[in-house]
């Protein structure tokens, strides 16, 4: 027996019925037990034999992570209490202080072999995936950390909403209608890019932020509008995905760029719009109103009243130009800050909404329903586009 060990301590350790492992635990590493004294593992009083199946536990990691794309991973294990509480009540028996607990040695122990297999490291954090050991039901469960992702979409048809809408028979609770989704089955910009984005990166659910929106009848040209996605537990988290996925043929939607990103920004910057305004007239403009229509927008302020927030937003339209296609058609040609509403600011919103263009003109005007206006390009502020384009129709 090392004589290190008091025979008081090893009595003690003995009543508390312990497997080679826990026991080594509690004690120096120079310490050699006497076989008498340790218990079979699956009559371990603290660890029930968990420790014993360690290797078991990491082979099912192992399997399990076969399916994710990593460079870093995090073993936890969710330890029952009373396993906890026992560990506890025999280290102050013992008066045993530092050393390792039960939890972190089985997952330093299942960590140190799938890094061995995997060649991956283990990282506290933001580790590509966790694996959360369940060791009482020799379950593992996988999650990886959310994957964001900075794009640009076009929309080349029109007809598509932007974004999904709520189901309108039971407003989102659930019913057979939407089959118990909550959401209309509607072909959407929203739509389309979470099952391109699903494909691609085998994730659960997407959150998305636009940068603005427009007209399910316009369409999005130029660079493309901007969007932020949020990829929760995704299994694939590659640029070469993200590639991928700008070269994709999608009906009527397509992907210009696609990054990933740290993170997505709480508040969304500010951007400007380059639009396209067809307009079908209910009586001829004369060429006069639209002289002052296009003087009295050109870097000018709109202000916009907010009567929810209390206030009046101010935003800038920079220039507007107007090109006539047909003798009742015209269309409308204009750079202005995001945030102005194309609807309003055309039929002026029962004045909440000045200048506007419908009190310039005088007449009765009707935006054409079938492409009411186009999203020519969003710029971004800090945008490498050529200043050139945006003084261009
Ligand atoms: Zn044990
Ligand atoms: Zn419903």
């Amino acid at each position: 027996m090392n004589s290190n060990v008091g025979p008081n301590l090893l009595v003690l350790l003995k009543r508390y019925n312990l497997c080679r492992i826990c026991f080594e635990r509690q004690l120096p590493r120079t310490i050699v037990l006497p076989s008498a004294y340790v218990t079979r593992s699956d009559k371990c009083n603290v660890c029930g034999g968990m420790m014993n199946r360690a290797g078991r536990l990491a082979k099912m990691v192992l399997r399990q992570l076969k399916q994710y794309e990593f460079a870093s991973f995090l073993i936890g294990a969710r330890v029952p209490a009373e396993i906890l509480e026992q560990e506890d009540t025999i280290r102050s028996a013992l008066k045993l202080r530092g050393g390792e607990t039960l939890k972190a040695q089985i997952t330093r122990t299942v960590g140190e072999i799938v890094a061995d297999v995997t060649g991956k490291k283990v990282q506290y954090h933001r580790a590509d995936v966790l694996a959360i050991l369940e060791p009482k039901t020799s379950t593992i469960e996988v999650l990886s950390r959310p994957l964001f992702l900075f794009g640009r979409y076009l929309k080349s048809r029109r007809g598509i909403l932007q974004r999904n809408r709520r189901c309108q028979t039971c407003s989102g609770q659930g019913c057979p209608t939407c089959l118990h989704s909550g959401w209309e089955k509607v072909k959407s910009v929203e739509n389309i890019l979470a099952s391109a984005l699903t494909n691609e990166f085998h994730c659960m659910e997407i959150r998305f932020s636009w940068m603005g929106s427009e007209d399910d009848n316009s369409l999005v040209q130029g660079e493309g509008r901007p969007f932020y996605a949020e990829l929760l537990n995704p299994q694939i988290r590659s640029s070469k995905a993200a590639q991928r996925l700008t070269e994709k043929r999608l009906t009527g939607v397509s992907v210009n760029q696609l990054e990933i990103v740290d993170n997505r920004p709480e508040v969304l910057p500010p951007f400007l719009v380059k639009v396209r305004i067809n307009i079908t007239e209910n009586g001829k403009i004369e060429s006069e109103r639209l002289r002052i229509l296009k003087a009295t927008l050109t870097n000018a302020e709109v202000h916009i009243d907010q009567p929810r927030k209390r206030k009046t937003a101010i935003k800038k339209v920079y220039w507007l130009r107007f090109r006539r296609r047909a003798p009742n058609r015209l269309e409308l040609y204009m750079l202005c800050d995001s945030g102005i509403s194309i609807r309003k600011l055309v039929g002026g919103d029962y004045g909440s909404i000045h200048p506007n263009f419908a009190t310039i003109l005088g007449t009765s005007i009707t935006l054409d329903e079938n492409r009411p206006f186009d999203i020519l390009d969003v710029i971004l502020p800090d945008s490498t586009m050529k200043t050139q384009s945006l003084y261009h129709m």
